[in-house]
């Protein structure tokens, strides 16, 4: 077991506690700022909408929000000479918050989908991701997506893995962090969770009544999500994303949360 996922898990679910109350979170880019002429120059903020109960991408870590997309959006809002402003709110939130303006970019290991395509555009996908299966560590039932057909599945609402999980069960239990669903998995209440690979592994790590299953349930993408129409911001964003995947920053920020097996 990872002691990094057990400490950044330890820290994102105390932290989350103590800032449940407040929802929201305001923070400089981790990387360099950009110089006041810049900022004045661009018109100052970007605005990220997330959901910070999925570690390693956003977490809470002594009540700020840190994890893979805020680097990743910190370093976009640095090329383009304006400061991150992190917003958080439920998952099923960010889209609306996108389309009413409230927000400029949705930034929470938001996988590619059709359906969304409908109701936001996508930049040039950053991540590749899978959703998984967790089990009880004593579940000799269940050994791969075959097995889940009709059995009572957690998920976190409103995810692929719920949309995955609904095609396969009329059970489906719907939570609003991950975390919960694992809770209720560990208490025997559900028979399995299916949610993104790099967070069942951050569940999973902390909790040894589970395990994480190794063939993957699908395959997807995560990319940023802007309003419908702002293609100017989709090519802004994805210049940025052009710039720090040929210069390896992308990849340092995932190898910071994510070491390889
Ligand atoms: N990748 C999943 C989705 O896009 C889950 C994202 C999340 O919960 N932050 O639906």
């Amino acid at each position: 077991m990872k002691q990094y996922l057990k400490t950044i898990f330890a820290l994102a679910m105390s932290a989350t506690m103590v800032f449940a109350a407040v929802g929201c979170s305001s923070q400089e880019p981790t990387s360099e700022p950009a110089t006041d002429e810049q900022q004045e120059a661009s018109g100052g903020t970007l605005t990220m909408a997330t959901n910070a109960e999925f570690p390693p991408y956003e977490f809470y870590d002594a009540g700020e929000v840190v994890g893979i997309d805020v680097e990743i959006a910190g370093a976009i809002a640095e090329t383009m000479g304006k400061t991150l402003e992190v917003e958080d709110m439920a998952f099923d939130s960010i889209i609306p918050a996108l389309s009413a303006g409230k927000a400029d970019i949705g930034a929470a290991g938001m996988t590619v989908t059709e359906d969304r395509k409908a109701s936001v555009d996508f930049t040039d996908t950053y991540v590749k991701a899978s959703q998984v299966i967790i089990i009880k560590a004593d579940n000799t039932e269940i050994a791969g997506p075959d097995d889940v057909e009709g059995k009572t599945i957690g998920v976190q609402l409103g995810t692929t893995g719920d949309i995955y999980a609904s095609d396969v069960t009329d059970n489906v239990e719907r939570y609003n962090k991950g975390f919960e669903a694992v809770q209720a998995l560990a208490q025997g209440k559900i028979d399995a969770v299916i949610i993104d690979d790099q967070v069942a592994k951050a569940l999973a790590a902390d909790n040894a009544d589970v395990k994480v299953l190794d063939t993957p349930f699908t395959e997807e993408e995560y990319a940023i999500a802007v309003k419908k129409g702002n293609t100017e911001l989709v090519e802004q964003i994805n210049a940025a994303l052009t710039e720090l995947k040929e210069n390896g920053k992308l990849q340092e920020i995932v190898d910071k949360y994510i070491t390889a097996e």
